[in-house]
């Protein structure tokens, strides 16, 4: 059998909404689970008493419950009673600064903070990728402020210790039966004020600067491909640390070279009197032309692989290849002492020069 929400909170029946609000916030921190880890029964009464809050804590809800009695609300609300999450009418009370506050124990730094990490989208050409290069870019950074070395203070003058929380950067409220510390709202936690701020960067101690940076791009990479500059991101404050910049990169297409991971392709057209008599072809590679030899007879599509004419690896050693896929070309148009020729050719040829065909043909005599 559930207790009464007015015996579980420990508040008469007739007690006002601030006197039912006190008694849940103590209630709440003596039982909340952050502070009793692993305790069951410390959950179990938690759950309780949120639940008890969320009905005599709302006006309308606390009518209701006061007019049809314990058993019939919480039957009315589906046998449990649990209504919305504990958690969440904890912090509603407590908001969210006093509930760190409260639980995290600790005091803020002194100001110091880490800087940002910085993304910066770089466009690079296609030989720059596969070969490597060194790019200067410009970016947009906070800087530790000149006027102030970072410090925020306008030079002349420095930070005292806040007189409002005597420098512990928190404050202790009385709330009738007991006492919360929370964050001291005239420094910001940090302990410490500041007598006059830098007039250049507004007490901030960091002001937006661009800087020129070097960039090597490695060979071997791709587009997506994210490069750290270790400590090249934002200034941190107060003596934080840098972030770091990550410069992402987009690879220019190629007018003729596909790249498939650190191969490349492209496709090589060859007419066909000269795929028909093999020889030796120039074809083009990233280092200048070298040379192919096909054989005769070659067929359209045949792919020939030029070793390590690709791209080099990224990791360790080696590089891919360069594929180049022929292309026969049949002449576009012939005169008329061609063509007598070609006719005298194909004669000559009957059909034994072409395998192919004569294999299909064979194979589907009975559709023809
Ligand atoms: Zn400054
Ligand atoms: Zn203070």
């Amino acid at each position: 059998m559930a207790k009464d929400y007015y015996e579980l909170l420990g508040v008469a029946r007739g007690a006002s909404a601030d006197e039912v609000k006190k008694a849940y916030r103590k209630l709440a921190v003596k039982h909340h689970p952050d502070k009793n880890p692993g305790n069951k029964e410390a959950e179990e009464s938690f759950k309780e008493i949120s639940a008890a809050y969320e009905v005599l804590g709302d006006a309308a809800k606390r009518a209701q419950y006061d007019q049809v009695g314990h058993d019939a609300y919480t039957r009315r609300r589906g046998g449990g009673g649990q209504g919305s999450d504990p958690f969440d009418i904890f912090s509603q009370v407590f908001g969210g600064s006093i509930f760190d506050s409260f639980f995290g124990g600790g005091r803020e730094e002194n100001g110091a903070q880490g800087g940002s990490d910085l993304r910066y989208d770089m466009q690079i050409e296609f030989e720059e990728a596969v070969f490597g290069a060194e790019k200067t870019i410009e970016i947009p950074r906070a800087e530790n402020c000149d006027r102030c070395s970072g410090s925020g203070c306008e030079p002349g003058t420095s930070r005292r210790r806040c007189n409002q929380c005597g420098g512990s950067g928190q404050i202790t409220m009385s709330q009738g039966f007991f006492s919360i510390r929370q964050r001291c709202p005239a420094c910001g936690g940090a302990g410490e004020r500041l007598e006059q701020p830098c007039r250049q960067c507004r007490g901030e101690g960091l002001v937006e600067k661009r800087k020129s940076l070097k960039v090597n791009i490695p060979a071997g990479v791709d587009t997506g491909a994210r490069l750290r500059l270790s400590g090249e991101g934002e200034s941190g404050r107060r003596g934080g640390p840098r972030g770091d910049l990550y410069v992402v990169l987009h690879v220019a297409e190629h007018d003729l070279f596909k790249r498939d991971g650190n191969d490349l392709i492209y496709e090589f057209p060859v007419p066909a009197t000269q795929a028909a008599l093999g020889g030796t072809l120039a074809v083009p590679t990233l280092t200048g032309a070298a040379e192919l030899k096909i054989p005769a007879g070659t067929q359209d599509g045949t792919i020939f692989r030029l070793r390590g004419k690709g791209v080099p690896s990224l990791r360790g050693q080696g590089r891919g290849d360069l594929h180049v896929r022929i292309r026969v070309e049949i002449p576009a148009s012939l005169n008329a002492a061609q063509r007598t020729k070609l006719e005298e050719l194909t004669v000559e040829l009957g059909e034994d020069a072409f395998p192919q065909r004569r294999a299909f043909l064979k194979k589907n005599a009975r559709f023809l």
